[in-house]
């Protein structure tokens, strides 16, 4: 089939992440986790003391800011000035700042040209929230996933109580879900919408393994 991409959309804690690891794994082909690089982004900003929302001072940050992507035993690292910070970008306070230094136009160019060269490479299959409306406009198969908030809150405080992170009840996991989804969704610049030729998954009712070989069916489907 040559190289092609895969774009997967949907709100935090949809489990597309999980999904596209699956897909990735199952069909041997690359997976790039794009809010990752938001989230290396939103890092920055933390770790300089600089508001996540002010456009200005992100802008500022733009130009020293060096943000790699490394591929490594089938794992995206992400290196932030040389770092790799990869361990410390799932925190509630780096998924806010994602959410909103993703909100600027020029961060944004930024990340999407790192992404448009890095999809080119190989076959990949790439999660987030602009990826079939913006970033991959053409690529070969597109994805919206998604599940109500309820169900979303309840998956991301297992994940965080999975990596002994007990900072935040089911209460303040949903009401961050909201928040994120309200900016996401809403923002100026390339917010999470879905294609009219995506196909929708709902992830509250099927299982994980079910839902990737659904996912698998549509592109075998079409190939
Ligand atoms: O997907 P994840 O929750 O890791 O993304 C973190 C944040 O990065 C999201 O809340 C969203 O604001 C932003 N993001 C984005 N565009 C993408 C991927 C993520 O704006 N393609």
């Amino acid at each position: 089939m040559g190289i092609y991409q895969i774009a997967v959309d949907g709100p935090s804690g949809s489990g597309k992440s999980t999904l596209a690891k699956g897909v990735a794994a199952k069909l041997g082909i690359m997976y790039l986790d794009t809010g990752a690089m938001y989230r290396t982004c939103g890092l920055c900003a933390l770790k300089k003391g600089i508001d996540p929302k002010d456009e200005a001072q992100v802008n500022a940050m733009l130009d020293d800011l060096k943000v790699e992507v490394k591929f490594e035993d089938g794992s995206q690292h992400m290196i932030l000035n040389g770092e790799d910070v990869t361990g410390q970008i799932r925190t509630p306070e780096v998924s806010m700042a994602a959410s909103s230094v993703s909100a600027h136009p020029a961060l944004r160019t930024k990340m999407v040209e790192m992404q448009r060269e890095i999809a080119k490479s190989q076959t990949f299959i790439l999660d987030g929230r602009d990826i079939a409306s913006n970033v991959l406009p053409n690529a070969k198969y597109k994805f919206y996933v998604t599940a109500p908030a309820e169900v979303r809150a309840e998956r991301r405080l297992a994940e965080l109580k999975e990596r002994g992170d007990e900072s935040q009840n089911y209460d303040e996991v949903l009401r961050d879900i909201i928040q994120r989804d309200e900016q996401d969704m809403n923002r100026a610049v390339s917010p999470l919408v879905q294609v009219p030729e995506a196909v929708v998954i709902d992830t509250s009712a099927i299982d994980i393994d079910q839902t990737r070989d659904l996912l698998i069916s549509y592109i075998e489907e079409v190939k």
